[in-house]
């Protein structure tokens, strides 16, 4: 797939020194010579990364990069400024309004087109899922779904909520008190007493057959999960921890 760069700038030689370092690196090069005409590249041109000129006659360039990162589908098209002034506050400034990277004028052309590929590398990669895993327990956070060797099993939102705690806290043990405050927001519901924790773990232990009983009952206190064993062996329902 050819990935397009579109560039923004009113000094044609460096449109043209630009387009000739980028398009022998494969890249397809457009170019706009100001800010209306560079919004209007955007829409229609769809490119995967836009060098943008800081000094544009008619839009300046932050006001051109508010308007790209305020429109749902560019709001995550790459930017890199490229301009002549060199004060540390306009790149603060230009970071902190959405632009991905910033290159001082007079630069160095093979530099740039480094960056240019630092940047597309960085947004074609896909975003890690976030999963929590222990044993055969497999916890992804992004689409709410839970699985044990592979074989997704249906939790309810707060046996989940448990779970997650549980995993996230990493063999620390967590007081009913805080489990219900936690994952009941207890305080709204104030009939909910301390033994609706015990209920849901309960329920939860089942759900996870053989790894539920990495669920520990920490008498007096509360829960932890016990993620050192590999696999933790069958063992009596409700086992319980002196610790
Ligand atoms: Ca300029």
């Amino acid at each position: 797939m050819v990935q397009k760069i579109l560039i923004v700038e009113d000094e044609h030689g460096v449109v043209h020194l630009l387009k000739s370092r980028l398009e022998p690196e494969g890249f397809q090069v457009i170019a706009a010579y100001n800010g209306q005409e560079g919004l209007r590249a955007v829409t229609e041109g769809r490119p995967d990364l836009v060098i943008l000129d800081l000094t544009l006659p008619d839009l300046d360039g932050f006001e051109f990069c508010r308007r790209i990162r305020g429109q749902a589908e560019t709001a995550r098209l790459p930017i890199l400024v490229l301009s002549g002034r060199a004060e540390e506050v306009d790149k603060v400034v230009m970071l902190e309004l959405g632009a991905d990277d910033y290159v001082t004028k007079p630069f160095n052309a093979k530099e740039l087109v480094a960056r240019v590929k630092t940047l597309l590398r960085r947004v074609s990669a896909p975003a890690l899922p976030r999963m929590l895993r222990v044993g055969t327990l497999e916890v992804d956070l992004d689409r709410y779904m839970v699985s044990i060797a592979g074989q997704p099993i249906t939790l309810t939102s707060k046996e989940f909520e448990l779970l997650k705690i549980l995993l996230e806290a990493k063999e620390r043990t967590l007081s009913r008190a805080f489990l219900l405050e936690r994952v009941w927001e207890y305080g709204e519901e104030l009939d909910i007493e301390t033994r609706t924790v015990d209920v849901h773990i309960r329920s939860l232990r089942k759900k996870l057959a053989s790894e539920g009983d990495r669920i520990i009952t920490v008498r007096n206190v509360g829960y932890r999960l016990d993620t050192t064993s590999p696999q933790v062996n069958p063992a009596p329902k409700d086992k319980v921890s002196q610790k």
